[in-house]
């Protein structure tokens, strides 16, 4: 069997962490596989969905770096759900009802009031041709709904949850078209997968339910369903979905200046009994992919533990990857001195102006003898041998400082602040001639 997955949101807004993990899951399982990794849009609700999002989303996953094999909008296979539904209506599997949403919500109430399940009670099966013209010569127009298999049990293995069982008769009969001919989800999803030969539907545990009256609807167009696998939710790092990170945009991450390759690596293994580690391709990711590894549990996304997971890999990313994005000059010795103090990329713009900007830190009294003598070594050391460890090793049996003592004024000096990358590294960054002109702008 060849692995096709689909990834399918509905354009009504940017996408966000929540549907970026399901649509990284269903990459990285196509990708395992060979398959391929369908996008589909879910535009059946014209009103919502708008063309900007539609692009977004698009730009989005191109930026993540999801390559799509092929492109579906449900907008534009109307005909398709027009004709399944004319079948599943000639085998009696679909038909049609005239209830108003508050005559539904009263039926709803009764049954609750008597401490019923609130299923349909399927009073429109019952209404025979006289009637359905009655009622749309009254000036109704009809919804449909997929009759449920009440005598068959809905069972099947998920990939995730394992066994899962599902009692029909508890379940009411989908709406599946609205009165104004707009097509629900459903079955249009159900259509879609046939058609586009989708192996595996990878996606949230809200849709267990939608699962099972979907198996239903395979079954009656005389398919095979794809497998499924229903990943945990995502919550935030206080327990719940908090609405911040539930409408954590992928375009706020882009902003923020996170590596797509990060968001990757992090929405790829939470969740799942994987570490997240610091990668810089998906390769790891792709061949450790594996739904046995998903746990049940809520995944918790932190987004602290995104920022430190982003340094980590800005730490190993090479210079290649990342020298269109540094400041012009900006040379691979540059780059690995300081890329391990880098939080994200655009930082080490900061540190190219400290190397090649103008330092002015006056040092403090009583350092000011020490960076006399640091810019005298500075001019007699051989800056042909690495320079830091002959500065070091001089000012040491000159001046008797050790430790911090020695260290902090003259990092000061030379970059203006107390913390940075390795002196060692950045000393022939700047250079003999600007090293001494600092320490002897420092001395005073
Ligand atoms: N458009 C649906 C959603 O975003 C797709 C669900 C599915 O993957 O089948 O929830």
């Amino acid at each position: 069997m060849s692995v096709v997955t689909r990834f399918a949101p509905s354009p009504t807004g940017r996408l966000h962490v929540g549907n970026l993990r399901t649509a990284i899951h269903n990459w990285l399982w196509a990708r395992r596989n060979g398959g391929r990794f369908i996008l589909r849009i879910d535009d059946t609700d014209r009103e919502r969905s708008n063309e900007a999002h539609v692009d977004a989303i698009r730009d989005d996953l191109a930026w993540l770096g999801l390559d799509v094999d092929e492109v579906h909008r449900q907008s534009a296979r109307f005909d398709r759900y027009e004709a399944a539904l004319e079948r599943l209506a000639a085998d009696g599997r679909a038909y049609r009802a005239y209830e108003t949403a508050q005559e539904l919500e009263l039926k709803r109430k009764v049954l609750l009031g008597r401490g019923m399940p609130p299923v349909y009670d399927r009073a429109a099966l019952a209404l025979g041709e006289a009637e359905h013209r009655r009622l749309e010569a009254e000036g109704r127009r009809p919804h449909w709904r997929f009759r449920l298999d009440h005598d068959r049990p809905i069972e099947w293995q998920d990939l995730v949850r394992g066994p899962q069982h599902l009692d029909p008769g508890l379940l009411s009969d989908p709406v599946i078209r609205r009165e104004d001919g707009s097509w629900l989800y459903m079955l249009p999803s159900v259509i879609d997968d046939i058609d586009m030969a989708v192996s595996h539907v990878v996606r949230g545990e809200d849709h267990v339910t939608n699962t099972g009256l979907q198996l239903q609807m395979f079954e009656a167009l005389g398919a095979r369903p794809p497998d499924f696998a229903h990943e945990a939710l995502l919550v935030g790092s206080e327990g719940k979905l908090s609405k911040r990170l539930g409408s954590l945009g992928v375009d706020a991450m882009r902003e923020s200046g996170t590596e797509p390759i990060a968001l990757m690596a992090k929405l790829a293994r939470i969740g799942t009994s994987l570490p997240v580690d610091p990668v810089i391709d998906p390769t790891p990711l792709i061949e450790s992919f594996d739904f046995a590894t998903f746990g049940r549990a809520p995944a918790r996304f932190d987004l602290d533990e995104l920022e430190s997971l982003n340094a980590r890999i800005v730490h190993l990313l090479p210079w290649e990857r990342v020298r269109e994005r540094l400041p012009v000059g900006m040379g691979a010795a540059d780059w690995e001195a300081i890329r391990p103090n880098l939080r994200r990329v655009a930082d080490a713009a900061d540190w190219w102006d400290i190397l090649h900007g103008h330092v002015e830190k006056a040092a403090q009294e009583e350092d000011r003898p020490l960076l006399v003598a640091a810019a005298e070594a500075t001019a007699a050391i051989d800056w042909a041998d690495p320079p830091w460890p002959q500065l070091v090793s001089r000012l040491k049996s000159e001046t008797g400082r050790t430790g911090k003592a020695l260290f902090l004024p003259l990092r000061r000096a030379l970059t203006g602040r107390d913390s940075g990358p390795e002196m060692a590294a950045l000393l022939p960054l700047i250079g003999r001639e600007e090293t001494i002109a600092r320490f002897r702008a420092a001395a005073g």
